[in-house]
This record gives C-alpha cells, structure tokens and sequence, in this order.
C-alpha cells in the first residue's frame, strides 16, 4: 500500500533528469501515485519524452505558463484524462540570463516583469485550474528558495520572484483552504539543475552549503522528492501556507562559521 495509491498528480517543470521536478515525479510514483507532466520548449522533447516513456508516464504536455490558454488548455486534458486531480507542482522558474549575477540595482524593468511571470504569477492560474479538479480536496506545492528571505549573492531577480512566489503560497492557502486543497512551498538549498547553471557561482554556493549546513552532506532531488510526496500525502493533512526547507539546515544558521572555521580564525 503506498500513501498516494489512487492519487492523481500533474507536474510542471520536467526539463531533463535533474531537474527537481523529475526528483518529485519519481517520489510520488514510489508512493503510487498516478502522475502526469508539462514540459517548457520544443527543444526539451528529446529529453522529456524518453524520461517519461521510461516511467510509463504517457501524459505528457507542452506549456509554456506565460499563456493563460496554454495553462488552460493542460488542465482541460488533464480532466478529459484523469476525471480529477489530488495533487499538483509548480516546479518552474525562469529569469533572462542578464538579470541573474551582475548588480542588483541593475535589474532591468521587463527581467523583472518576465522573472515574477514566469516563476510567480503562474502558480495562480494553475492553481485555480487545479483547485476546480479537486472537489475532495488536495495539496498544490511550489519550488522556492532561502534567496525570498535572505540576501543571496547573484540571485538578484529571482529573489524577488520567490518572495512573490511564497506570498503567494499563502494567499492561495487562506483562499482554498476552507474546500480541503492545501497550498505549500518547499525551499531546497543549492542543486545543480539547469536552472541552477543560469546562475553564476552556483557550483561554489553547493559546495559551501554543503560544508557549513548542520547535516553537511548534499542536497538531491530524491530529497526534494520525498517530501513533495510528504506534502502530497494525507499525513500532511494539517499542512498548509508553509514553507518547508529542503536545505540540511542552512537556514537556521545566523552566522555560517563552523566549529573548524572559529578554530582556525
Ligand atoms: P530545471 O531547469 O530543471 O527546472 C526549471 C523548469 O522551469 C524547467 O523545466 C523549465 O522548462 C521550466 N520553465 C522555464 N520557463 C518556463 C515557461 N515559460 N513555461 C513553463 N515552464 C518553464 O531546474 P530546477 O532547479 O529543477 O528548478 C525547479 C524549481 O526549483 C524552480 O522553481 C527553481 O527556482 C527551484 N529551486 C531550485 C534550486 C536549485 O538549486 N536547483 C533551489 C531552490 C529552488
């Protein structure tokens, strides 16, 4: 018996096989459940559609979320297919290279505007449409990072993006709360992700959270994964407008020294 026998779920954010998203896709088929994804780009079919043949994922759709008729056109499918829907991700974030490394104050208007469409706006027609595909309720969850929080070197535009984004979480939370669907953010710390490459330094902000973060070891899209498939679970039935660090701890830490770094000093 696993936890999400019978659950439906719908992924968006599948660009190859290190992507979080496939991370949560493996996760929740673990747990049984029947899934479904939306991919970004022609370009990425030769990489999304042998991973899902793989998985005996035969749903599998194109979306490109700054459209509202794409997004709707997704769902649509989804219900001819599945009839409902339990559980969906938002695993998806995009900001114009320019944006990303470089100074902060150097944020261009339509970066800006295109950063908080792509990786905030849309959890909300997404979770609308999901939410009309969930009469007995069901868990919606979104990718953010400490960067919402926190000043984080280089990650400029999307900063502001996650900050949206996770107001957004809980908004949504309050809104759909009282039909059963319940809307949360996980924050990962640093995985090498494609996404993660368009950030510059990225490979030096692995490797020193991987030093300092109290359980010191690296973070995987297996861990991300299992606690998609947590949130997604009726375990996490009290669980919602939260944000749940995927992180080994970084973000309790006031000051990164370790024990050794003080000893050296
Ligand atoms: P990824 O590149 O594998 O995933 C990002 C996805 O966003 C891709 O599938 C891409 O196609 C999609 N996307 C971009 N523009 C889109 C559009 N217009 N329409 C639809 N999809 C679009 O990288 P990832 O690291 O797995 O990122 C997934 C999520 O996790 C993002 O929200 C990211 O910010 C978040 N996250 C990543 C890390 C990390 O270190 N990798 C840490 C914290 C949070």
């Amino acid at each position: 018996m696993g936890a999400l026998d019978g659950k439906v779920a719908l992924v968006f954010g599948v660009a190859n096989k290190r992507s979080i998203a496939w991370g949560v896709v493996q996760a929740l088929q673990r747990a049984g459940a029947t899934v479904g994804i939306s991919y970004a780009g022609k370009v990425l079919e030769k990489r999304v559609f042998p991973l899902a043949e793989g998985a005996g994922i035969d749903f599998v759709e194109e979306c490109d979320v700054t459209s509202d008729e794409q997004i709707e056109a997704v769902f649509t499918k989804a219900k001819e297919r599945f009839g409902k829907l339990d559980v969906l991700v938002h695993s998806v974030a995009f900001a114009p290279g320019e944006d990303l490394g470089g100074r902060f104050r150097d944020i261009s208007r339509e970066g800006f505007r295109t950063a908080l469409d792509i990786s905030a706006y849309s959890l909300i027609p997404m979770a609308k449409h999901a939410a009309e595909m969930m009469p007995q309720g069901g868990s919606i969850m979104a990718m953010t990072y400490y960067a919402a929080e926190k000043v984080m070197p280089r990650y400029n535009v999307m900063a502001v993006a996650k900050a949206a984004l996770e107001n957004i979480v809980r908004n949504l939370a309050a809104d759909l709360g009282p039909q059963g669907v319940r809307v949360n953010a996980i924050s990962p710390g640093p995985i090498r992700t494609l996404a993660a490459a368009g950030v510059p330094g990225v490979r030096a902000m692995i490797k020193y959270s991987n030093r300092v973060s109290p359980l010191r070891r690296p973070i995987t899209q297996e861990d991300v994964g299992n606690v998609a498939a947590f949130l997604a679970s009726d375990a996490a039935a009290l669980i919602t407008g939260e944000t749940i660090y995927v992180d080994g701890g970084y973000h309790v830490l006031g000051i990164t020294l370790t024990e050794e770094d003080l000893d050296a000093l």
